[in-house]
């Protein structure tokens, strides 16, 4: 059913994932209208499947982005801070941004050099890119998504992730992880929530919310098929 919302171009790809109820949200639905999949996606950049984009990995499919901007929107408000793990061609990353305000943060990060570099060009390829990354408000970064990411001045920052400070509102996964890693929740801001596909073989997508009281609640979600979290090539 997925392909069937394939197009011709971004806005009709957008509007048949829409009628087909792959996207709910309005704001989702604007978001990825503002950032065309072409500027991310080599080949086929309408079709409602996976793609090749080098360096053995693949953009997801159009309909898994759209999922994972809508579980993750109760969390997208204007000043979120978000962290977009195995960021790949940075297509995800940028919807994100689109959906946090101005003073919002996306960082997204990638263990592969090239690949990190490729998702800040390809976001260049449009003036709201080049402004998201002069201003800040997306940047990408090299290191193990495994262990999430803390930014320099969090080092020195204190709290509990309550009421702004360290951590991340919400953390979104692009590859199979073979667990729900802990170090990703104790990440999490209070409220915070992390959408991950977890499972080696069968995967499922895993939804965890951290509560305002630091409590934590994981859900099952659909089953899915994603590239691997991995080590860096070549370790
Ligand atoms: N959201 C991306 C998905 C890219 S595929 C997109 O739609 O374009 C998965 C990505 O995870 C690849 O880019 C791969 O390099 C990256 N990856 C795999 N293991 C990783 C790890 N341990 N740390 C960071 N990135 C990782």
């Amino acid at each position: 059913m997925a392909w069937m919302s394939s197009g011709s171009s971004n806005a009709s790809l957008i509007k048949n994932l829409a009628s087909n109820g792959l996207i709910t949200s309005e704001r989702v639905k604007n978001a990825m209208l503002s950032v065309d999949r072409a500027h991310f996606c080599p080949t086929n950049p309408y079709t409602d499947s996976p793609q090749t984009i080098g360096y053995a990995a693949t953009i997801s499919a159009p309909h898994m982005h759209a999922s994972a901007a809508e579980s993750l929107l109760p969390y997208l408000h204007p000043t979120a801070r978000i962290l977009d793990i195995g960021s790949g061609s940075g297509y995800l990353t940028a919807v994100l941004a689109a959906l946090v305000g101005p003073h919002g943060r996306v960082i997204g990060i990638d263990h592969i050099p090239g690949l990190v570099d490729l998702a800040a060009k390809n976001v260049c390829k449009s003036e709201q890119g080049r402004e998201w990354l002069l201003s800040g408000r997306v940047r990408f970064v090299q290191g193990d998504g495994r262990l999430g990411w803390k930014e320099e001045e969090e080092e020195e920052e204190e709290g509990d992730g309550r009421d702004g400070g360290a951590g991340w509102d919400a953390i979104h996964v692009g590859a199979a992880a073979k667990e729900a890693h802990e170090v990703l929740v104790e990440q999490l801001r209070r409220p915070g929530r992390l959408f991950i596909p977890v499972g080696e073989g069968t995967q499922f997508i895993w939804v965890v919310d951290k509560g305002r009281d630091g409590g934590v609640k994981r859900e099952k979600g659909m089953g899915v098929r994603y590239v691997p979290l991995t080590d860096a090539p070549g370790e």
